[in-house]
Parts: structure tokens; C-alpha cells; sequence
């Protein structure tokens, strides 16, 4: 009865008697687990005849037995074909008809011991997840923010907080829909309706990228951001919430307003004084008539008016065009006929009659006039400058592009110059009296390249430079070429 209750168990139980710890029982699980599985183990030492547990437990049998206490442990037993199994073992002292015995059980546990080793796994990566999470965010200079499906802030890095602490705001305390308490206004200035949001649009599934915005919340200072913000979307694709990245553009957009307020400042608060001398000027050259010394010095008032001008025109140009605020709207224009329309307009002022032109007929470029204007004069004022001979315009028409070139025999830039010479303030060294502030080159590569064309630079010292800018050609309106 006791031998059949023995091996109807599914966990291996063996009795062992006596102090040689003897098997009195063993049942068929139990056997199974012994490196002789059909042997017999009555009457046999457990010593001779034990399971293939890792550790051996002979030591553990005869303390249980000499103690009485309780044994209980985890162990791998490898099964005959070497493959491992884990079981839970308990050792017991039990009171037998022959006296004090001891009772093994073995429990096989593998499944619950490869899911627990699985969970502890999966709860290390995630750890392991959650903290390279962490990281990133705090490396990212960028505000980054994490909003509920709500809209309510679930965190944000260390730069964001940064960021609303410096426009004075604790968003943390915020509570709710943090930006309910803000008034958005998007870069051209018009509120920006709730809809429109980055975070809203996230939070409808929308990705969101690049959208500059003045936030401005209730009594605080406006911050400017470039915002970007994606939805966060569980396994089966419901939006979960949003993450929010932003970079503070506040300082950029406050040194923008200074820049524009000095611009503003340069192009007319000292043009005003600066146009009244020229006027003054030129009328007291007018009335001392012939010249003599009061004519003489008006007429050098007149020039450095015109240099001063020249400047700040330059300084104004400059900022304008860096700041993409001087918009060029390309139309086919026929080149040949343009030149000598931009030559004869400014005969006034330059020593154009030194001026030889070379122009193929009629070819199309796709230009903004006022710009090449702008172009020519600059190329041309140069070579007049530096050259006392004749200043040779030539334009060539090839099947794509239009070169213009403007060649002179003067002093000629060394090949360093040529290399920066079209960089900002770059002025070419040597013993030449600066005429301007080292812009006019640069807004000249600015012009061209706005227009889509290149500039290029020939020259050596003292034999002369050639500047040649090149566009793409556009078909004759009209007649429906390319
Ligand atoms: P700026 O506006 O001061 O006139 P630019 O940008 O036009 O300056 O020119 C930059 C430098 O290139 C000048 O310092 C000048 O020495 C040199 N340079 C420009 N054009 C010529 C030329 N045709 N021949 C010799 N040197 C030139």
C-alpha cells in the first residue's frame, strides 16, 4: 500500500533507513533520476546509488538525519541523455517502523525556473532600457518633455526645466494640460490656434517637425522654441501620450531683434546726416566756380560721402542677405542687353568710358535683374579700382550656362587673397589703401549663389585678375525653349 502510494507519485521519494542510510523505498521517478535507472536500490547505501544531482548530497542525508532540521534547496540533475533539469529538493527526517529514516523528494521545477529566469531577464532589460532612456534625455542639450494621452506633463529633462525656469515658470506645478496657461503664436507672429499645437498634433497621431513657436505664459517673459513632437504609441498603435523636443531659440531671436533695431539705426539714422553734408557739399563745389580750394575740399567731401555711403549700404546688404530678408525672384533675362543698360546707368559715377565690352547676342539667363545689377557694378567698381587700363566685360553663351566675365590688367591678387577673398571682411593684404570694408566680393558670392550661379577668380600679381560668375541658361520667353 505504502509502495504503491511510493510510485504513483509524480516527484521521485526515496526512504532511507538505518545509520548506513540504506534504501528502503524508491520510487520509479526517483529511480529515473539515478544513473542506473532499472536497478534495483533496496538495501543498497545511498552513497552507491544516487541521484545525479550537481552538488552531492551525502553530507546533507546524514545532517538531516543526525539534526533533524530541514532541508530545502534548488538543484540541477542531468537526465541520461545529458540533458539538464532543475528540481526542487527537500530532505526530511521521518519516523520509520525501523526507527529515524530519511525521505528525499525531488520535484522537477525546469518550466518554473526558466520562466523566472525569463522574467528576471526581461525585468534587467527593461531596467537596462529605462536607464539608457534616462541618459539620453539628460545628454540632449534640446528640451525634451513627455506628455500623458491627456496632454499633462509625465517628465521632462533637465534642459527643458532649464528652459521654463529661465522664462520664469515652475511647469511642473502646472498641473493639467501644461501649455493650457500658454498663449502659442506661431513664427509669422499670429496666435496659433489649439489645434495647430505640436503636442496636440502629436497626440493625434500626427509626427511633427521644425515648427518655430513663441510661447508665452501668464505673466512671464515669451521664450521662442523650435519644436518637434511625435506621438508615442502603444503595441497595437493607440496614441499613449507625446514627447515634446524643443531648443530654446530665445537668445537667437532677442540678438535677431538687436540686429534688425542696429540696421534700422545704421541704414537711416546715419544716411540722414551723412545725405545732408553730401547735399551741402555739392553746393558750395557748385557755387565756387572755377575751382579753387573751397571746391577742391567740397569735392572731397562729396568723395568721402560717397565711401561712407558705399559702406553702410554694404553693412546693410550684408546683414539683410544673411538674414534672408533680401528676396530674389529669378525671370529669364537676356544678359547682352542688360550690361550696357546697368553700364550707362551708372556713368555718373564710376569711369565706365574705360569699360570695353564683349557680348555674345541675345543670351538668356534666369536672373533677378536688380540683383545682377548689383553684381556687375560690384566686379566692375573693382576692376576700375584697381587697373588704370582698360576693364574688358565679356559674356559667353554655351548650351546650359552664361559666363560673365569682367577681366582688368591691374595689380592683381596673390594666391592666398584669391582663396579668402570672397570670404566676409576679407580684404587682400599688401600695401593697397583700403577703399571699403572687405563686404563687397562677399555679397557679390551671397548675390550669385542666391541666384544659383558660382563665382570664380583668375588672377596674378601685378598682370591682373578676371572675376567670372556663371548661371544656368534659360530658353528666350517665348519660344518655348528650355
Ligand atoms: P571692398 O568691399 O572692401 O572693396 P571686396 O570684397 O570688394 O572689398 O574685395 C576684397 C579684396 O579683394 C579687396 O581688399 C581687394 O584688395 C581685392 N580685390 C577685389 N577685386 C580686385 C581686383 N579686380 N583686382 C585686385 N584686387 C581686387
Amino acid at each position: 500500500m505504502r509502495e504503491a502510494a511510493f510510485d504513483a507519485s509524480p516527484a521521485g521519494l526515496a526512504l532511507l533507513a538505518g545509520p548506513e542510510l540504506r534504501y528502503e523505498l524508491a520510487n520509479q521517478s526517483y529511480r529515473a533520476l539515478c544513473p542506473d535507472p532499472g536497478a534495483d536500490l533496496r538495501g543498497r547505501r545511498f552513497d552507491e546509488a544516487r541521484p545525479l544531482t550537481r552538488e552531492p548530497l551525502d553530507q546533507t542525508v546524514r545532517q538531516v538525519l543526525a539534526s533533524g532540521v530541514p532541508f530545502d534547496r534548488e538543484t540541477e540533475i542531468a537526465d541520461a541523455s545529458g540533458k539538464r533539469h532543475w528540481f526542487a529538493v527537500l530532505v526530511r527526517r521521518v519516523e520509520a517502523p525501523s526507527g529515524p529514516a530519511v525521505l528525499i523528494a525531488l520535484r522537477e521545477n525546469t518550466e518554473l525556473v526558466q520562466a523566472r529566469w525569463a522574467a528576471e531577464a526581461a525585468a534587467d532589460g527593461a531596467g537596462r532600457r529605462a536607464a539608457e532612456l534616462e541618459a539620453i534625455m539628460e545628454a540632449i542639450p534640446d528640451g525634451v518633455m513627455v506628455f500623458d494621452a491627456a496632454g499633462a506633463v509625465v517628465r521632462m529633462n533637465a534642459a527643458a526645466a532649464e528652459s521654463w525656469r529661465g522664462v520664469g515658470i515652475d511647469i511642473g506645478s502646472a498641473g493639467g494640460s501644461a501649455f493650457q496657461h500658454f498663449e502659442l503664436r506661431g513664427e509669422d507672429g499670429r496666435p496659433m490656434p489649439a489645434g495647430e499645437w505640436p503636442v496636440r498634433r502629436a497626440l493625434s497621431g500626427e509626427r511633427v517637425r521644425g515648427v518655430h513657436l513663441r510661447c508665452a505664459p501668464e505673466g512671464a517673459r515669451p521664450m521662442w522654441m523650435l519644436a518637434s513632437a511625435a506621438p508615442i504609441l502603444d503595441a497595437a498603435g493607440k496614441v499613449m501620450g507625446a514627447v515634446l523636443n524643443f531648443s530654446d531659440e530665445t537668445t537667437l531671436h532677442e540678438l535677431a531683434e538687436a540686429r534688425d533695431d542696429l540696421i534700422r539705426m545704421v541704414s537711416h539714422d546715419l544716411r540722414t546726416p551723412l545725405s545732408a553734408i553730401y547735399a551741402q557739399a555739392h553746393l558750395i563745389r557748385r557755387a565756387a566756380d572755377p575751382p579753387g580750394k573751397a571746391g577742391e575740399r567740397a569735392a572731397a567731401i562729396e568723395r568721402s560721402c560717397e565711401r561712407m555711403s558705399g559702406m553702410i549700404q554694404d553693412l546693410v546688404e550684408v546683414t539683410l542677405l544673411e538674414a534672408g530678408q533680401l528676396p530674389v525672384t529669378l525671370t529669364p533675362v537676356d544678359v547682352a542687353a542688360l550690361v550696357p543698360d546697368i553700364l550707362h546707368g551708372i556713368r555718373g559715377g564710376l569711369a565706365v568710358d574705360r569699360v570695353r565690352l564683349q557680348l555674345a547676342p541675345a543670351c538668356w539667363a534666369s536672373l533677378d535683374p536688380a540683383r545682377l545689377e548689383r553684381v556687375v557694378v560690384n566686379l566692375v567698381s573693382n576692376a576700375l579700382k584697381y587697373s588704370s587700363q582698360d576693364v574688358l566685360v565679356s559674356l559667353e553663351c554655351m548650351d546650359n550656362a552664361v559666363a560673365l566675365a569682367v577681366a582688368d590688367t591691374g595689380v592683381g591678387i596673390s594666391a592666398d587673397d584669391q582663396a579668402r577673398i570672397f570670404e566676409r571682411y576679407y580684404r587682400a593684404k599688401g600695401n593697397r589703401r583700403p577703399e571699403g570694408l572687405g563686404l563687397g566680393l562677399y555679397i557679390t558670392r551671397l548675390l550669385v549663389e542666391g541666384m544659383g550661379g558660382r563665382i570664380e577668380v583668375e588672377s596674378r600679381l601685378g598682370a591682373g585678375s578676371t572675376f567670372r560668375v556663371i548661371f544656368s541658361a534659360a530658353g528666350v520667353p517665348g519660344t518655348g525653349g528650355g
